[in-house]
Order: C-alpha cells, then structure tokens, then sequence
C-alpha cells in the first residue's frame, strides 16, 4: 500500500512522482483539486494535463494538494506540457486580477493558457511561403493564394491556414508547390523571433522628447516598478519617446509590451519598430495566424520574443521577464473588456507590472480622468510633450452653428463645410467627415403608421446597413432582410430612414463631391481587418480625396495628406447620461481633430454643433485641456463618482422577468455587507437596453468610497442570495458602459 507522503511546506518548487498536488483547472468546478505527481515529478506552476471523469483536461500546479482526501482514490496527473512552467509573478498576478475583478479562478486561468495546440508535442512541420517563380499558368485561385501569400509579408502559414486564407482547396497550394511558386519547408514549430537590436541609431530627438525618454529611460534602468503618463498631443512624438524606453529596457535583456487599441488596423507601428530596431515584434492580436499566436505563446515563455506588440489579451502572456509595459492611447474604451471577464487592461497593466517589478508608460493626447488624477495626486509621473514634432501645429478648430444652417431633410453637410472640403480636393488635398454611427440610418419609420422596427429579441431599434441590404440589431448582431411592407400595418412602400449612418453619408457626399473620390470607412463594411488595413494604407497613400469614418478613424491612423476634418455631428456623445459623456466626447473630438495637419501643413477641424456655447464644446474648441480636467474632475468630485469614488454594476439577467426583478429586489433588501463599509446600493431597475438576445435584464448600480474593501463586501453580499440556475448574475467593477 503506497504511503501518504507528508505534508509539503508552501514554498515547495518541486513535486516527487507520488506527491499530492494543487491543479487549478480551466473548467468552472469552483475549487482545486488533488492529484498524484506523475512519473518524473513536477515542478511548482506546471501546466499539465490531468483526468476529469472521463475527460482530460488542462491545469495548472498551484501548489501543494490539501490531502483532505483518500489517497488511495487520488488519480495522477497525466503529463506535464513541454512549456516552461508558469512563473510565481503570473500565479500571483491572476490571483489578484481575480480578486479585483471578483472572477473565478477558472475563467482567469483561461486567460493565461489562451495559446491553440499547447499541449501539441513538439515536432517538425510543414510551412508555405512565396516561391520564387511565377506560375507558367495563373488561374484565379492561384492568385489568390499568391496574393494570400503577399499580403501576410513573411509570417509563414500552415497548408491549412493558407488554403483557408485565399478560399481554395489544399490541392491547389500542392499544385504551386510543384510550380516553385510556393515554398514548401520543413522548420521546426515556433522559431525565435528576430533579434531586435537597440544599439542602431534613433531619430534625433527635438529636446523635450530627449528629456521626456532619459527619464523614461532611468525608470526602466532602475528596475523597479513605477507608472508614467505621457501626455502629447498628436503627433508630438510620444512613439518616438517611448520607443527609446523600449530599447533601454532591451538593453537590459527584459522584454517589452506595446499594448494598441485596433492593433489589427495598424501596420504603421511594426514598421516603425523595425526602422528603429531592425526586425519586427511578435505580435499578439485577432488578425494573427493561429500558428504564429501558438510560435508568440511559447517564444514569451522562453525568451525568444524580446518585443510583443498587441491587444488587450497580450497581458496575459507568460513573460519570462517583463521590464516595460507600454500602454499606447491609454483613454481608449477598447481596453475595457465588455464580455467574459470584465476587466480594464490599463488597471491591469499596473497591477501586473507592480508584480514583476515592471515599469509602465500610459501614452496619450488625451488621458482617460483616472490617469489624470493619478498624475495630479502624484501617484503616477507626468510628462508633457507640448509641441508637434517639426513643423506641423495642432488645427486651427471651429464651429459651425447649425441652428443658422436650414438644410434640406436627409442632408447633413453644411454649405460651409461643403465649401471647405471643395477647396481641399481643389488643391489635392484630404478631407475627413466624421460620424460617429455605423449602417445607412439608425430608424426605419413607416410613414403611415409610426411604427418603428426593432429587435425581435431585444429593445433596441435596427439600423439600416444598406451596403449588406440588411436591417441589423447592434446589441445582438442579429440581422435580417428590409422589408417593402411595414411589418405592424402592411402599408407598402411606406418605410423610411431617418437620420444619418457612415454609410448614408458616403451617399451625401457622393452627391455634393461628384468628381471627387470618396472612401468609406466603417468596421462593417471590409470582410476581414486585412481587408481593411490593406483600405486604409491606400487611402494614407493617397487613394482617395474623401474619407467618410466613424471613429475606426480616429485611432493612430497617419494620413500625410489630410488637412481638413469636418465632425457631422459634434453633439452626439452628448446626449445620455452617461458618466463620462463629456470626458468620450472630449477625448474623441480632439482625437479626431488630431488627425488633421500631421505633416507640415497646417490642418482645420470644423465642428457642427447645435449647442457652441456647451461648456465641453467650448473646451473642445479652447483647446484648454487643463482647464477641462480641471472642471471635470470638480464635478466628480463634488458627485463621489470615478475617479473620486468607487462603483460597482451588477447585471442580472434571465430568460424570465420576475426572476430578475425578484433576485434584484432581494439583492437591495440585503445590503447589510455593503452598509458595513458605508456602501450604497441602488436599484433594481430595468437596463437601459432592459432586453438583449430574448433575456430581461436588471442592474444595480453599488457606489462606495475610494479607499474602502469594496470587493470583499460584494463577494459577501452576493454570497448571501441564492442565483436560479438560467439567471446570470455578472458584476462590472468600475464600470465604463452602463447599457
Ligand atoms: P505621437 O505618437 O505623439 O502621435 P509620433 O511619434 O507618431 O507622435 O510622431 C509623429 C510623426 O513625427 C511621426 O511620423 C514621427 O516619425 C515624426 N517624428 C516625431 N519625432 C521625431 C524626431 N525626433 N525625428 C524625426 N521624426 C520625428
Ligand atoms: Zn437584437
């Protein structure tokens, strides 16, 4: 009879085969388990795969096992993955993530384990590349390929991933191979990455960037933990300034992450990073092969990744030696995750960074009023890049008042701004007209009865998107035909858009502008984000003399040639009570004004506006941004709300109303656990959006003060009530929506 081993100490690094360990897997059972060491025993953090009834699952070792448990009944891991075994930092870094965000520790783990075909065993494989002949033949599918080929630049595929890529069958790839139009190779899987060296030379830095990276540069030197906000208006440089951070750090032989709002969008910065350091980063995002995600996985692990440049998710990756963390457009709302696990990667990036001993650089044009306050309480160091870089100057911006402008209904284009964009195709010159609403028209209305058509499953009306020729439900993504009767009264021919989309305004402008070229950019409207990259590269090359976008344009896009924008409507993020309506609105305004006049020639941003004399239209317009968060920041304050206070949202919902009301109510009556740390809980009370995919859905909304342990209590207070098994009870910690 084996023996039960004795307890181990919980510093322990190294299991012996037989010993009990913690596994934490990634399915949802609420609690380790116990297994038996395997064969060859097992280090602390192990990734390995263990039984679960009749199934094998995926884990990690967290730690000694309890052994509150037959011994004789305990079964054994089944095998430890060949990948280097997940460090204490990362451990700890979940945990507490987990903690903050009040999430199981299942649904983080599979945070940290997101690489496809971990558990592969190493071994050679096949990869494609471009030949170096041209096939004596081209067929349209052989193009294809060749263009699939071209358009990845040379990240290699497997003979899936490229039929699958150009949309042919695995035989026409084999076809080319033989042709020496394709390269077929034998690598092992997940090659380093290039070399990235640090020693070639900058750009000459204009002097306050010079300053603004020498302290950049000795934070990371130091070695120690530290958050900086870099603040510069666009294009002041700030990529430049923390590019010098990151090879500092590199020189260190640390390794570094940019984080990007639509890193899937931006092409611009790799090639930047390969001017600066010779090769470029691995990157970590939804428009990589699943191929080079597993080769990015596994190289952070082991070091073969100096640079990883990517989404949200990147932060999750198990660095070997994470010195920098760089947050690039830190106000971005893309950085909070609005499904799965609700968390906000800027906060997360400075909790994982105060673990690893990392430094993290949030850079901005305009910061979210969480960073600022954590500049102005001294919390985080503040760098002002004040200027652009050489001769280009922030625009010239304006408004225009539409209260004095009768246009024609379905018409949005001022005659001034009509006059101003005129002048720039004149002169070969870009315009941008900004609208911040995806689809043709957000309302069909029947003329005859009223009705307006909505969601079958939710409360929300459908938006016209005439280039799919469909009717589409932004809440649920739910979509279907425009119909020629109305669907309440059966009047024909009676439906009508109301109000402008992108799209609606394409059709405007094509109108006004008929010898102009006119693109339009919308998320919607490319069938992949290489579809859509490869739109915008065109356009910033000069492919079009028009630019229609919603705010998809807005983010880091470089176009040398614009020198006008022209907001449709400046007022829209107004509307609603949101609480950071007038801080979105800033910020977008700004960043979209921003993109005017990058190069040397001195932009205009043209706002029309209902309401000039609104105190953030006049910030906007002022362009005084101190006095803006200063405002800002009073009111806040004055309110006990972010960043001054804490909240919470709890978003309950069911296929069943009561059960979300009953659960809801039961919720506020038991507030004891919140009243103990002085806490306040309102509601329940109908979501703004109160159905979504056929599920009722209830909020309350808990308001606490700053320094108190609002997480414990809401874990308490949740705890006491019991959730019917189809009603989903999430919580937002510090929320950014509230629909
Ligand atoms: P930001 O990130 O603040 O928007 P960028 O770093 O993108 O600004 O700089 C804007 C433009 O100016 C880029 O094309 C960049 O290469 C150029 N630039 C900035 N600083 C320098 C410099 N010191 N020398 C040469 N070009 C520079
Ligand atoms: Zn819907």
């Amino acid at each position: 009879m084996a023996q039960t081993p004795s307890p181990s100490d919980a510093a322990q690094e190294f299991f012996d085969e037989g010993q009990l360990v913690g596994v934490w897997t990634t399915q949802p059972l609420g609690r380790m388990l116990d297994y038996k060491a395997p064969e060859g025993g097992c280090w602390l953090g192990a990734f390995v795969e263990v039984p679960l009834g009749p199934r094998k699952v995926m884990g990690v070792v967290w730690g000694p096992g309890k052994g509150d448990y037959d011994y004789a009944k305990i079964r054994k891991v089944i095998r430890c993955l060949d990948v280097p075994a997940m460090r204490a930092e990362l451990r700890e870094f979940l945990e507490k993530a987990g903690a903050y965000t009040l999430t199981d520790m299942e649904s983080m783990l599979r945070l940290g384990v997101r690489a496809p075909g971990l558990g592969d065993p190493p071994s050679m494989r096949k990869i494609y590349r471009k030949g170096d002949t041209e096939p004596d033949r081209m067929t349209e599918a052989r193009g294809r390929v060749l263009d699939a080929l071209e358009e990845y630049g040379d990240l290699s595929f497997t003979l899936k991933e490229l039929s699958e890529a150009a949309g042919v069958t695995s035989s026409v790839v084999k076809g080319l191979v033989k042709l020496g139009a394709v390269r077929e190779e034998d690598t092992p899987r997940d090659l380093p990455f290039a070399r990235l060296d640090p020693e070639l030379p900058s750009k000459d830095l204009a002097q306050d960037q010079a300053q603004a990276a020498d302290i950049l540069k000795a934070g990371v030197a130091s070695g120690a933990y530290a958050t900086t906000l870099l603040r510069g208006v666009t294009g002041s440089g700030k990529t430049e300034v923390y590019l010098e951070a990151v090879a500092e750090c590199l020189r260190k032989g640390r390794q570094a992450l940019v984080l990007l709002p639509e890193i899937a969008l931006t092409a611009e910065f790799l090639t930047r990073v390969q001017a600066r350091f010779g090769a470029k980063p691995a990157e970590w995002h939804s428009g990589v092969t699943m191929t080079e995600r597993r080769r990015a996985w596994k190289m952070v692990g082991q070091g073969g990744a100096q640079l990883v440049v990517g989404a949200r998710s990147a932060l999750f990756l198990p660095f070997r030696d994470l010195g920098l963390i760089v947050v690039d457009e830190e106000h971005d709302t893309s950085y909070k995750q609005e499904d799965g696990v609700l968390y906000n990667a800027r906060d997360m990036t400075v909790l994982r960074a105060s673990i690893c001993s990392a430094q993290v650089i949030l850079a901005s044009a305009t910061p979210s009023l969480e960073s600022w306050a954590n500049a102005e309480a001294g919390k985080y160091t503040r760098l002002d890049l004040t200027s652009r870089f050489g001769d280009a100057v922030m625009p010239d911006m304006r408004a225009i008042d539409m209260r004095d402008v009768k246009l024609p209904s379905n018409r949005w284009i001022s005659p001034q701004l009509q006059a101003e964009v005129e002048a720039r195709v004149a002169s070969g010159e870009q315009a941008l007209l900004f609208i911040n609403r995806r689809g043709y028209a957000p309302v069909t209305i029947c003329r005859a009865c009223g009705h307006q058509i909505g969601c079958d499953h939710c409360d929300a009306r459908m938006v016209e998107h005439r280039f799919q020729k469909r009717l589409v439900c932004h809440q649920c993504g739910e979509s279907k035909p425009i119909p020629e009767i109305c669907p309440s009264c059966e009047a024909e021919d009676r439906l009508a858009a109301v109000g402008p989309g992108v799209e609606r305004l394409g059709e405007e402008a094509a109108e006004l502008f008929p010898g102009a070229r006119i693109a339009t950019l919308s998320s919607d409207m490319y069938g992949s984000a290489r579809a859509l990259k490869a739109e915008i590269e065109g356009i910033a090359a000069g492919a079009a003399d028009i630019i229609i976008g919603t705010q998809l344009v807005a983010k880091g896009h470089n176009f040398p040639l614009l020198t006008l924008v022209g907001v449709i409507d400046a007022d829209l993020g107004l509307q609603g009570s949101d609480l950071r309506a007038a801080e979105r609105t800033f910020q977008l305004m700004r960043q979209v004004a921003g993109r005017a006049g990058r190069s040397s020639k001195r932009g205009t941003a043209l706002m029309q506006t209902y309401q000039p004399e609104h105190p953030v239209i006049r910030a906007i317009l002022a362009g005084d941004e101190n006095s803006f968060w200063t405002a800002e920041a009073a009111e806040r304050r004055a309110a006990s709300v972010p960043p001054y206070g804490r909240m919470a949202g709890i978003i309950l919902s069911s296929p069943d109303v009561q059960d979300v009301f009953d659960l809801g109510a039961e919720l506020a009556r038991r507030d004891g656990p919140l009243r103990e740390i002085g806490a306040q809980v309102f509601g329940p009370a109908p979501a703004p959006i109160a159905r979504v995919r056929g599920r009722h859905r209830v909020r309350l909304l808990v308001k606490a003060d700053k320094n108190v342990p609002l997480q414990r209590a809401l874990a308490k207070w949740i705890r006491q009530v019991r959730v019917p098994s189809q009603v989903r009870l999430s919580v937002d910690i510090d929320p950014q929506s509230f629909y």
